[in-house]
């Protein structure tokens, strides 16, 4: 049997990444959102790939996005086992994961979390059906609202998300992990959309592998006293809720 499939980025007959497409992914520099990794910005080529993925069911594309990202943490000095011992993911509301088939950010947290030889859990429930498209920046500030699992209790956890705009998504979820007793919590997302948050100091250089580094550490995988100490991200503040 023969499978024809489309680059999710450009539409071509072929793999699911043609190789312009893949070149496209790398070597892109990106604000992000603070407490946020981000490893593109949600821009041009990577933005047509994150979208075939989200809306043109090109599921097998967040295998080469999973990397992606996974090559943003091992550059941003986060280490498997060490840092991080659970990957979850931000999940999008029940009625578009429905409709859609797919949670867009599992299946990106699955690719990492297999690339990173980790586990992948379901630690995070949406309270509520809204999406976040369409929705006013203050809006998104204050909601969504998540539930985190008893079993997050001491974990390290990276949990992922397709796009962060403002990065509240991610800090909300940041800060329930947090409050149900996680001992560690990085976020990161495959792609930052660009303009919106310009906090953190983008290094731009050979060594700086796919793509450009963030200076500092993830904040999120620190301990309080060593943050305090090195202050070298400004601390997200807390979330509010609605
Ligand atoms: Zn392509």
């Amino acid at each position: 049997m023969i499978f024809v499939e489309h680059c999710a980025g450009c539409g071509t007959r072929g793999p699911v990444l043609c190789r312009p497409c893949r070149f496209a992914l790398v070597g892109r520099a990106s604000s992000s959102p603070p407490g946020v990794l981000a490893a593109v910005a949600f821009t041009g080529r990577p933005r047509d790939v994150l979208l075939g993925l989200k809306y043109g069911n090109c599921r097998p594309v967040a295998r080469h996005l999973g990397g992606l990202l996974v090559n943003r943490l091992v550059a941003a000095g986060v280490r498997a086992g060490v840092d991080v011992d659970i990957v979850t993911w931000a999940p999008t509301s029940r009625r578009r994961r429905h409709h859609r088939g797919f949670d867009q950010a599992e299946l990106i947290a699955r690719a990492v979390a297999r690339q990173l030889g980790l586990p992948c859990r379901r630690l995070l429930e949406r309270e509520g059906n809204d999406p976040q498209t369409g929705r006013s920046r203050a809006d998104r500030l204050s909601n969504p609202a998540f539930r985190a699992a008893p079993s997050v209790t001491g974990r390290r956890v990276l949990v992922i998300d397709d796009v962060a705009t403002t990065g509240a998504t991610l800090r909300q979820a940041s800060s329930v992990l947090d409050d149900m007793g996680a001992s560690s919590v990085i976020c990161a997302a495959v792609a930052a959309t660009p303009g919106r948050q310009r906090t953190c100091q983008v290094i731009q250089g050979p060594w700086a592998a796919t793509p450009a580094a963030v200076v500092g550490e993830p904040q999120q995988a620190r301990s309080p006293a060593d943050r305090s100490r090195h202050p070298s991200v400004p601390r997200p503040a807390p979330a509010r809720t609605a």
